[in-house]
């Protein structure tokens, strides 16, 4: 019989009750090799109740000992790093290597969250009045909830829970339906770490958990990443019902490249983040914008000799620069928009769609595919095609060339290439994109900055890890005291002030 995937729910793993599964695909060969249950609106109540049973005390567990299960977490994640890249990469398709950066970049947010005690500090002020002390404190929501795409199965979990737990909340993670596994995993090591049951809960499922998440009157905060659709959605569904919500969604990322750029350097950046990982990551760079005919031609030039050297393969060929898609369905999509591109008028200068592995014909594979002459008006060009598809889209000048990704529906990231400090500084201070990449293809920020897209990248105000997600998880009190000194002083009417 197929393997089931359950939940995890106050400290146990359990089975479904739906009768109701989804197919958890092998990408490479193309085979379901497990199945998921999907969690009934019953089940997700039950994850939400072991999560608000457990905030009492794991919300008054001191800072000190809350970063200690972080540590210990930290330790077990680094222990288990080979079981976990090679469970991820069997689910999601992406290659070895880059499971393991995918674990690495989730593992570097919790090394953040083991500063908890000092991050969480509050402020004082010592005689902001006469006899009066100011001081204000952060202090954790109750139970929030997570919910989160196929393409990073261990690093966005871990962008949520991490900071959440580690600030005194209790969480429950509905983790893709495409690749559960190691969210799976992670809630065991958690456990095993020292977390006290409840306090970080698994419910996998559908769109009936997502609702039932976003309707759930115990639920404080919803952190989403996903595409802008289903972003957008559960940002209206979910501050409608009064939480607090922060929603990443999809993105169309540009690299301007300017006449005076290393171009050597910048064929290999391309390479690098529109073909990684297939070109299913929001910070992928599908979009080149050459400054110049002469700047495109001689990256063109560069460029597809390259292309044609990358090899796709199974995600556990140590020499493959990719693997497969995470699904037929979405392969498809991908190729439907490579058909459109050609319809639109755009030249399809290097063509993968009809490629097929060896020994392998069932996977979800796909060449990486090159569009040049591609224009704004493309819809190829508006929308994310989120697969192994590079577009050049040809500009005259610097300014029309950073007009782009201001005026895109989407602002993930961008990155401009240049020696010229002036046109960068110039560009990173006006372009309306959240993360700015200078000379760095994709720029997503260190985990003690924090993560976040603007205009249809992402819904709400704060952004995900670091300070900023410190800020989403927890809410600000101010107390202001003062002591009795045995002298009574008369009443006042008018508002107090510092005069
Ligand atoms: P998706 O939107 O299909 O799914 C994301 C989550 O939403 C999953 O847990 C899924 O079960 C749930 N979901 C799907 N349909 C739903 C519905 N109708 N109602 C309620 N919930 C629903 O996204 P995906 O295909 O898993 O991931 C790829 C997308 O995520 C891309 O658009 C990519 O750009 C985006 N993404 C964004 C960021 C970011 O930080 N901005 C990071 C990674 C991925």
């Amino acid at each position: 019989m197929t393997y089931q995937y359950g939940h995890f729910i106050n400290g146990a793993a359990l089975s479904g009750t739906s009768g109701l599964f989804g197919d958890v695909y092998n990408p490479s060969t193309g085979e379901v090799e497990k199945q998921v249950a999907l969690a009934t609106v019953d089940e997700v109540s039950a994850a939400v109740a072991a999560a608000e049973a457990a905030f009492p005390a794991w919300s008054a567990t001191n800072p000190q000992r809350r970063a200690r299960v972080m540590f210990k977490f930290k330790q077990l994640l680094e222990d288990n790093m080979d079981a976990l890249a090679k469970l991820l990469s069997e689910e999601h398709g992406k290659v070895i290597a880059d499971s393991k950066g995918d674990i690495q970049r989730g593992l570097e947010v919790i090394e953040v969250a083991c500063g908890i005690a000092n991050m969480q500090k509050g402020e004082y002020t010592d005689g902001a009045g006469p006899g009066i002390d100011v001081y204000s404190m952060r202090q954790p929501l109750g139970v929030c909830a997570g919910i989160t795409p196929f393409n990073f199965p261990a690093m966005i979990p871990m962008w949520m829970f991490g900071m959440a737990i580690a600030a005194g909340n209790t969480f429950v993670l509905k983790p893709s339906e495409k690749d559960p596994g190691v969210p799976l995993k992670l809630v065991e090591l958690f456990m095993e770490a020292g977390a006290p049951e409840g306090v970080l809960n698994v419910v996998n499922g559908d769109k009936t958990s997502v609702d039932a998440l976003l309707d759930h009157p115990s639920v404080q905060a919803i952190s989403f990443v996903g595409s802008s659709d289903i972003a957008h959605y559960v940002y209206s569904r979910g501050t409608a019902a009064g939480k607090r919500v922060q929603a990443m969604g999809g993105a169309k990322n540009h690299g301007i490249v300017l006449p005076d750029a290393d171009l050597d350097q910048v064929v290999q950046d391309l390479l690098g983040s529109a073909y990684g990982s297939a070109g299913e990551r929001c910070m992928a760079l599908p979009v080149a914008v050459p400054v110049g005919e002469d700047t495109a031609d001689r990256l063109l030039e560069k460029l597809v000799p390259e292309i044609d050297k990358l090899k796709v393969g199974i995600s556990t060929d140590p020499d493959a620069h990719y693997g497969p898609l995470v699904s037929a369905a979405h392969r498809q999509k991908v190729r439907d928009y490579v058909q459109m591109g050609v319809d639109e008028g755009a030249e399809l200068v290097v063509d993968g769609r009809d490629f097929s592995l060896q020994g392998y014909e069932d996977g979800f594979f796909m060449g990486p595919c090159l569009f040049d002459k591609v224009t704004p008006e493309m819809t190829t060009y508006k929308e994310e095609i989120f697969g192994p598809v590079l577009q050049i889209v040809r500009a005259k000048t610097f300014e029309e060339a950073a007009e782009l990704p201001t005026k895109h529906q989407y602002g993930n990231g961008v990155a401009i290439f240049t020696r010229n400090g002036n046109f960068a500084r110039e560009f990173a201070s006006k372009v309306q994109v959240g993360m700015v990449g200078i000379n760095v293809p994709i720029p997503v920020p260190v985990s003690y900055h924090s993560f976040g897209g603007w205009k249809r990248s992402a819904f709400g105000d704060t952004n995900q890890y670091g300070m900023e997600g410190l800020r989403f998880y927890t809410k600000v009190k101010t107390v202001t005291q003062r002591w009795p000194t045995g002298q009574t002083e008369d009443s006042a009417f008018i508002i107090p002030t510092m005069q």
